[in-house]
């Protein structure tokens, strides 16, 4: 967005506009004398509060702008000159348009309501404690607009201060559902007034019946607020550009060190016509090189490209009379740079619109769709055939990603790996829209840095994410490097924040790293039906796991179930006199497969499938139970179940025969307890019913 000019409303003409909202904020009058305070003050009726009106003048407290209790006539007149003098000596620049004397209201818990507008995603609402003291508590939690009053009401319950809302020790509740209106009478607010940028109420006073605006800051722009756009299913590329019938590399070479090698070698793998072109030599790889593309004698419908940047318009404008359909642009030099280089990727795009060539980068690592052995990439070595569709805002992100996938014995594939690049034509959508369309696809994992046009994004992935779970991890939690803090709504909650309720709201499952997302990717690939809650049931030969259990679930959010006493009782008859008789169940050191599988016996008969969604199955070496059984028990459960079955074989490589024998099956494995319950709670995090 452009820097359009705003200006602040003072806080009476906030007032003003409130009200017609139906927030309640105190009754007031301008004054410009002392004598006039007096007798507005008189009229208003003590106690009565005094405020610098000046535009310049955003944190009147700061200014000595502001004073509380005034209890009679000369208070008010002295106040006036106190004011006037403290903002004096604060700024003195300030225009002084007047002090305004308003109610007094009383004592009450002070909240904050603020809106801003977000680039990406668009208007952003802000709740939390309030207040001079708001920076300090730093409880706010935010929603995107459109809100449903589902969302008003979590939002209400997601901040720390929710405690005092409630009533705490002893104190009475507070006004919750005056509040809830108040927040969705401020939504309507912002909505509705569309030049409105930004705007807080600091406090809003709550009371245990009804509450009170007093302070009102608004900014208004001149022009209305320009909105993202909204997701145009048509803007999607058509899944067809990414079958290509042939394809040529130009740029190929037979120097290693050169992108247009690798470029060249991972695309022999494909099963159609592969052409390399370079003017200087006449084969490359083995394959007859043609010295450009018109001089191919076939069609070729997909281009990857790696010659410098000054060359690339002008092959685009030769592959366009080519009839080709798709360019993969990996060279760099582009908007990335610097202006010209801006300008040479819009002459790019202008030429491929004019033939309707696609773009995937320029300045990326490429595409791979591994189920039609297409990669278009310089990977060291392709990545398997999978289910995982990664999409990256970084090349090497994606590199590093393709690599940590062919580790031995830890082995997974994918259904698309693409370095998205500049975007200059297709995008994070069109990738996206890829996935979601995909057979092969499974689940879809994002790393993002930053993604512009957010609300079509949202609209596409709260659809997707019905039917495949997307995944993302998103960079750029850390406050390094963001502007200084003001005490205003826009720095209470920074992009990040936006990011996440963003995600919250389409039903996107946040992580932070790597692993944590391919571990969710696969778990989520093996549910046969979506997860409704996060109930689990621990089954174990290994008493101190049971216990960490416990830690690890309590910290992640996964409520180990109780198990009704009647199942207990049914256990009893072939467990050991001195099971534990309670969840995380612990079939002690020396369980055979058969104590396993009568636990699960009673656990996924058709009746008690109700009681839990997740089992977590937890070995240990030992000479009684092998690995391979318990993999074997997974094996056979997880055809039984509908719920959600994981294991974990903690103990190095010894147990490996059986995490070999449960990945096979599809079945997720860890090595590692924490991870088990770290990925269920990341799973699982926005789940409201148990
Ligand atoms: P600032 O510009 O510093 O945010 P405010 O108008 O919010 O100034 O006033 C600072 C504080 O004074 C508020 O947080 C609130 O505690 C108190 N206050 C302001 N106006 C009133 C009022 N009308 N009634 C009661 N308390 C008030
Ligand atoms: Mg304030």
């Amino acid at each position: 967005m452009t820097e359009k000019k705003t200006h602040m409303l003072s806080e009476a003409e906030g007032y003003s506009l409130l009200r017609k909202y139906n927030v309640p904020a105190p009754v007031f009058e301008i004054v410009t004398s002392p004598e006039d305070a007096a007798k507005a003050a008189e009229k208003i009726g003590y106690p009565v509060v005094m405020k610098i009106v000046s535009p310049q003048i955003i944190h009147k407290s700061d200014a000595g702008g502001v004073v509380v209790g005034i209890p009679d006539a000369d208070g008010a007149k002295a106040a006036y000159e106190k004011i006037i003098t403290s903002v004096k000596a604060y700024n003195p620049q300030a225009e002084i348009k007047g002090i305004i004397v308003e109610e007094m209201a009383k004592k009450g818990l002070e909240l904050i309501i603020g809106g801003k507008i977000d680039p990406a995603f668009g208007r952003v609402i802000t709740f939390g404690l309030g207040g001079t003291m708001v920076e300090f508590h730093r409880d706010v939690a935010i929603r995107l607009l459109p809100v449903t009053d589902d969302e008003i009401r979590s939002l209400i319950r997601s901040i720390k201060g929710y405690t005092l809302i409630k009533g705490y020790r002893g104190e009475e509740p507070k006004d919750e559902e005056f509040l809830f209106n108040t927040i969705k009478n401020a939504c309507t607010f912002f909505e509705t007034n569309e030049n409105v940028v930004e705007f807080d109420i600091n406090p809003l006073l709550l009371y245990e019946k009804g509450g009170s605006a007093v302070d009102a800051r608004v900014i208004i722009q001149d022009e209305p607020v320009a909105l993202p756009i909204h997701y145009n299913p048509e803007k999607i590329v058509p899944l067809e550009y990414f079958k290509p019938a042939a394809v040529a590399v130009i740029g190929a070479s037979d120097d290693k060190t050169k992108m247009g090698y690798a470029a060249f070698r991972n695309l022999l793998q494909f099963t159609g016509p592969v052409y390399p072109v370079n003017n200087k030599r006449e084969e490359i790889q083995g394959k007859k090189c043609y010295p450009s593309i018109s001089a191919i004698p076939g069609p070729v419908d997909m281009v990857v490209l790696t010659i410098p940047a000054k060359f690339v318009p002008s092959t685009i404008e030769e592959c366009g009379q080519k009839g080709v359909k798709m360019a993969v642009i990996i060279t760099a030099g582009f908007k990335e740079m610097n202006e010209e280089g801006r300008a040479l990727e819009n002459k790019v795009v202008e030429i491929a619109r004019k033939y309707g060539i696609r773009i995937v980068g320029p300045n990326c690592l490429g595409l791979i769709l591994p189920p039609y052995k297409l990669d278009t990439t310089y990977v060291a070595a392709s990545p398997l055939p999978g289910d995982i569709a990664f999409i990256s805002q970084s090349g090497a992100m994606a590199n590093s990603v393709v690599g940590m996938s062919l580790t031995k014995g830890h082995e997974f594939g994918f259904s698309e790996v693409v370095s998205v690049g500049n975007q200059c034509d297709l995008d994070y959508l069109d990738y996206l829209g890829y996935a979601a369309n995909d057979p092969h696809t499974k689940s879809i994992i994002l790393y993002v840095e930053e993604i512009k046009n957010g609300v079509a994004f949202m609209e596409m992935a709260r659809e997707i994410t019905k039917k495949k779970p997307i995944i993302a991890i998103k960079a750029g939690s850390s406050k390094r490097g963001q502007a200084a803090a003001a005490s205003h709504t826009g720095s209470l909650s920074g992009s990040y924040e936006v990011y996440m309720e963003a995600f919250r709201k389409c039903g996107v499952i946040a992580v932070t790293t790597v692993t944590e997302a391919f571990q969710c990717a696969k778990v989520m690939g093996a549910l046969k039906k979506p997860l409704y809650g996060k109930r689990a049931v621990v089954i174990t030969n290994a008493g101190g796991f049971a216990v960490l259990s416990n830690d690890y679930a309590e910290l992640w959010g996964i409520d180990i179930v109780d198990i009704p006493e009647h199942l207990i009782e049914e256990m009893d008859t072939f467990l050991p006199p001195f099971w534990n008789r309670n969840n995380p169940v612990d079939l002690l050191g020396d369980a055979d497969e058969a104590r396993f599988r009568g636990v699960l016996d009673v656990l996924t008969r058709e009746e008690n499938e109700t009681l839990w969604d997740i089992a977590v199955i937890i070995t240990f070496p030992n000479k009684v139970l092998s690995p391979e059984q318990v993999g074997q028990v997974l094996i056979d459960y997880q055809k039984k179940s509908e719920n959600l079955i994981v294991g974990c074989f903690i103990g190095g490589d010894c147990l490996q025969p059986g995490v070999d024998l449960a990945r096979e099956h599809d079945i997720p494995v860890y090595d590692e307890l924490e991870f088990v319950y770290r990925t269920l709670g990341l799973m699982t995090k926005n789940i409201v019913r148990k």
